[in-house]
């Protein structure tokens, strides 16, 4: 619902724009429906940061420091016909590496 910003009378929707039905005041509709998008986004971006001290630790040398503890985890690398491969991540330097790598 929408009043006329020059007489207070009710506005009726022609279109893409408000209508006065007593002085035939005009003015753009939408901006409503603009805010509802922009909270959608906002919580999409919340949910892919990601944390990788959640990561399941397990025992890996670094090639990289040669300490031998390092998080890991799995991810699918070109298609689904393949399987999945592991990547560590060192808890010390953070350097990261394929479990295929050898
Ligand atoms: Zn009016
Ligand atoms: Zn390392």
């Amino acid at each position: 619902m929408e009043f006329c910003d020059e007489c207070g009378s009710m506005m009726k929707a022609d279109d893409g724009t408000w209508v006065c039905a007593s002085c035939g005041f005009e003015k753009p509709r939408g901006d409503a429906d603009e805010f509802v998008v922009t909270d959608d986004q906002e919580a999409g971006e919340v949910i892919e940061s990601s944390d990788e001290s959640s990561l399941p630790e397990t025992d890996a040398q670094c090639p990289e420091c040669g300490n031998d503890r390092a998080y890991w985890y799995l991810q699918q690398i070109r298609s689904a016909d393949e399987s999945e491969t592991r990547f560590f991540i060192c808890t010390e330097c953070e350097h990261k590496w394929r479990e295929d790598d050898h």
